[in-house]
């Protein structure tokens, strides 16, 4: 058998996944289409994820049918573009998701405190996409989303944003990477947190207090 043999014809094109109809319930709360396609997302250990998803709550991402938490996983992974993917996380990590979302949710804040520390405009501050890393002399697996900048003076600051898969329900804050602060989200830490409940702007400013800290500006 060569490659050719393998070749399938009428592989489905990226509009044929996003309508393709499966027969499976939607994961998705109050959706009542039976027309749900599993999440292909595969670990590292070779598990599979539990959802399906009708055509309007899947996502489709490099020529695969995900749910939203996994599609946010796949487009995280570094070097996608080069081939050298690093072993996807657990099925049930949400380190990636949740160092991205945090970092989303603090980024004004976090320009406002590195440019105020180097002297520089917020605009100067350069952040990156979340990537995978490895911390502490174990080298653990973490996802981070960070910030850097320099000034004229030849000063650099590095800022992350960092969330272990072995801990996915807490979020590091991180200066040239040491630990300046590490909180539970409170929306894991309680079912309860709604979207605009305050403990979110409460966790928010503790990350960025902590960075402000840690740097010696305490006022801005
Ligand atoms: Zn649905
Ligand atoms: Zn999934």
């Amino acid at each position: 058998m060569d490659a050719g043999d393998t070749a399938r014809d009428g592989m489905p094109v990226l509009t044929t996944l996003l309508e393709i109809a499966g027969t499976r319930r939607c994961s998705q709360a109050q959706c009542s289409s039976r027309h749900g396609v599993g999440c292909e997302y595969v670990d590292r250990r070779s598990r599979g994820c539990a959802t399906a998803w009708c055509p309007e709550h899947r996502v489709v991402l490099d020529g695969s049918i995900l749910c939203r938490r996994h599609a946010a996983v796949v487009g995280a992974l570094p070097a996608r573009a080069s081939g050298k993917l690093p072993p996807p996380p657990d099925v049930d990590s949400r380190a990636p998701s949740l160092a991205g979302w945090v970092a989303r949710a603090l980024d004004t804040e976090v320009r406002a405190v590195i440019a105020a520390e180097l002297r520089i405009e917020p605009e100067e501050v350069r952040s990156a996409a979340v990537v995978l890393s490895l911390v502490g002399p174990d080298r653990r697996r973490a996802w981070e989303r960070g910030w850097h900048a320099a000034n004229a003076a030849g000063a650099e600051l590095r800022v992350t944003v960092v969330v272990e898969e072995a801990a996915d329900g807490e979020v590091a804050m991180c200066v040239d990477g040491v630990e300046c602060a590490r909180l539970r989200p409170p929306w894991i830490a309680s079912r309860d947190v709604g979207p605009t409940d305050p403990r979110r702007a409460e966790f928010n400013t503790a990350l960025t207090q902590a960075l402000q800290a840690r740097l010696g500006g305490a006022a801005a």
